[in-house]
């Protein structure tokens, strides 16, 4: 990975007391043992999962306890102009959480705390630090639902995803993180401890400042408690799978699915690739001869359920599957979706990863996987599929040899040409990953010009002394 320096860190420029009497004052804000400065340690906070990402050396993390501990850190860096770097379970794939030279990393890995679960209000009251899959198992003991679910859900925090406004397998129908952000506490960049939003089911007063939060990637401000929305249980869902002998098969099935107006729960597609890297880790068994899978859910109750998923299973067959079927087995879909979760790490044993995440309309996916095999072949990579289909948000996986730096710079151009093809489609740069570091150019050309400067402008509002995430989304 190539280096980054976003901020000047010397002393006389910045006004930086001198790294270790710096750690010395960090130090004093926090509870003993909270302030990491051994460089090996450090290591492991300094970059996300997004590979070829850049990132620097950081003057230390801190793992504060409190949002006072927070704002008492974020104070101190806009004091001495140090850029301050959020972090969650660093599951990111875009290099948001990555480093840049001389930042404070704060960690949130102790604020850990499940404080309210309301099963009336039906909403709960986090601290950031806490893990996706934490939270929902503990709604599920009291028959309640947190439905944002993505794949990185047994690592990823709610903070990190508020942040990064994240998607999941359910979205498709229950829309993602943002639909179930009811109300923030944040540290701003001016060092002001805020709360924003709301606990009523319903509320319009004054602009919606937690909306904006959400998805900002750390660049304006630092969320220290969130209220969530929840949902009540729903019912046991229904599978249906189908294998398609073309990725354009597959894509022509999520598009029927659309046109006859049926909504799944999920909609999910993994290809031949991905079956194959399981397989050869986890050894489950799965079929990986046909080119491309879809697995649809289906959770309306009773008859509904029975229809939406013969709906499914006709889409399947009309677009041309080799074979298709509800899934009678729960132990057998319980694999396929495993299969689903475990596809990027399992690619990942493969050499290093460059993940996509477009998202283009529904009606263009059979075209985009189309174009993303061409371009795979055009740049000599190997490019393997996943997707939340059902959303046309697609990842292309691009794969290359460890060690292989030309392969890695046609991977790096391929991925430049599928974003260009996805806004050609009507589409967007990032689906649900971010903007971070490997996205910047991506969003340069998807927004206007005018449209880049009120991004600036809410930055300037909100981070005045540029010290929030510096880099990362926009220019300042
Ligand atoms: C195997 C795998 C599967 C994945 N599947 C999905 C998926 O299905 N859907 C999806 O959307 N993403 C997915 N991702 C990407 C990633 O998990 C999400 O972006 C996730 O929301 C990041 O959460 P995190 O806690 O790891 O945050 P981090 O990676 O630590 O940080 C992400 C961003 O949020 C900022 N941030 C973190 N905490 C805070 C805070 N408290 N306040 C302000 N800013 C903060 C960081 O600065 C950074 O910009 C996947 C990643 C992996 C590795």
């Amino acid at each position: 990975m190539e280096h980054v320096a976003q901020l000047p860190t010397s002393g006389a420029e910045t006004g930086i007391p001198g790294t270790e009497s710096s750690r010395i004052e960090l130090a004093e804000l926090l509870p003993a043992g909270e302030v990491i400065t051994n460089p090996e340690s450090m290591e492991r906070y300094s970059h996300d999962e997004g590979e070829w990402a850049p990132y620097g050396t950081p003057l230390a993390v801190v793992r504060p306890a409190d949002s006072a501990q927070v704002q008492a850190v974020v104070r101190w860096c806009i004091e001495h102009r140090v850029p301050v770097v959020p972090r969650g379970g660093g599951t990111g794939l875009s290099g948001g959480a990555n480093a840049v030279d001389g930042a404070v990393i704060v960690s949130f890995e102790k604020m850990n705390a499940i404080r309210r679960i309301d099963p009336v209000e039906r909403l709960a009251v986090v601290e950031p630090g806490v893990i996706n899959d934490h939270l929902r198992a503990a709604c599920a003991d009291v028959g309640l639902w947190y439905p944002p679910d993505p794949a990185s859900a047994p690592w990823s925090t709610i903070g990190g995803n508020v942040a990064t406004n994240a998607g999941g397998v359910c979205c498709v129908k229950y829309g993602v993180t943002k639909d179930y952000v009811l109300a923030l506490e944040v540290v701003t960049g001016t060092g002001e401890l805020v709360r924003v939003g709301r606990q009523t089911a319903k509320g319009v007063a004054g602009y919606d400042l937690a909306a904006l939060m959400v998805g900002s990637e750390g660049t304006l401000g630092l969320v220290t408690e969130i209220t969530v929305r929840l949902r009540p249980a729903r019912p046991a869902e229904l599978t249906v799978v189908g294998f398609f002998e073309t990725l354009v098969g597959a894509g022509e099935a999520v598009a029927e699915v659309a046109r006859r107006g049926v909504v799944p729960s999920a909609l999910e597609l993994l290809d031949k690739h991905c079956l194959k890297a399981v397989n050869d880790w986890k050894n489950l068994g799965l079929e990986a001869e046909s080119e491309a899978i879809l697995l649809a859910r289906l959770d309306a109750p009773g008859a509904a359920g029975d229809a939406e998923a013969d709906a499914v299973l006709s889409c399947f067959e009309s677009a041309g599957a080799t074979w298709s079927a509800r899934s009678e087995d729960a132990d057998e879909a319980d694999a396929l979706f495993a299969a689903r979760r475990l596809a990027y790490p399992a690619l990942e044993r493969l050499g290093p990863v460059l993940t996509e995440d477009i998202c283009v309309p529904i009606t263009m996916v059979p075209h985009m996987l189309q174009r993303i095999q061409e371009i795979g072949e055009q740049h000599d990579v190997l490019i393997a599929n996943i997707a939340h289909a059902g959303d046309g948000n697609l990842h292309p996986l691009l794969i290359t040899d460890p060690g292989d730096e030309p392969a890695q710079i046609r991977a790096q151009e391929a991925f430049a040409v599928i974003v260009t093809e996805a806004l050609a489609c009507g589409g967007t740069v990032t689906g649900e990953h971010g903007v971070g570091l490997l996205k910047r150019d991506g969003l340069a050309a998807e927004i206007s010009p005018a449209v880049a400067e009120l991004h600036r402008a809410l930055r300037r509002a909100l981070d005045p002394y540029g010290i929030l995430n510096p880099g990362k989304v926009i220019a300042g």
